[in-house]
């Protein structure tokens, strides 16, 4: 059976805040599931954030295929509408491979197309 990740956010986690809008925040795009926004700390001349509204720690804690597959919508479509043709995406799980925020995003790191 699949668990269903039920809409539950943790009070001091800094995406929670700025997903229920105690941090302010340029949001790029937003549904129900995910918004994105531009990373705080830019490693790329774009360097975006897709991050889901639900607390999921890591990529290990994610089991939700529907939500799964939004946030792979969701790197299509804001890739096409911010013109970036070629880009990284990236997910740090772990500590000792980077990760910094425990909720899970997904880094989208590119060039904006000239053409
Ligand atoms: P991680 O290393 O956990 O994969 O990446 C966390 C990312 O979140 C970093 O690239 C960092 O710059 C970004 N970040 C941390 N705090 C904020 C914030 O308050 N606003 C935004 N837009 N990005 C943040
Ligand atoms: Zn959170």
């Amino acid at each position: 059976m699949e668990k269903i990740n039920s809409g539950a956010t943790a009070p001091d986690c800094i995406f929670c805040k700025i997903a229920r809008g105690e941090i302010p925040s340029e949001k790029l795009y937003e549904n129900e599931q995910l918004f994105i926004i531009n990373d705080i700390n830019p490693k790329a001349p774009v360097h975006m954030l897709i991050i889901p509204k639900v607390h999921i720690p890591t990529l290990n804690d994610l089991e939700d295929s529907k939500l799964f597959a939004e946030i792979f919508k969701a790197i299509k479509f804001i890739t096409q509408k911010m013109n970036v043709k070629d880009y990284k995406t990236l997910i740090n799980t772990g500590a000792g491979a980077g990760q910094i925020v425990f909720h899970l995003h997904v880094h989208i790191l590119g060039e904006v197309s000239k053409i």
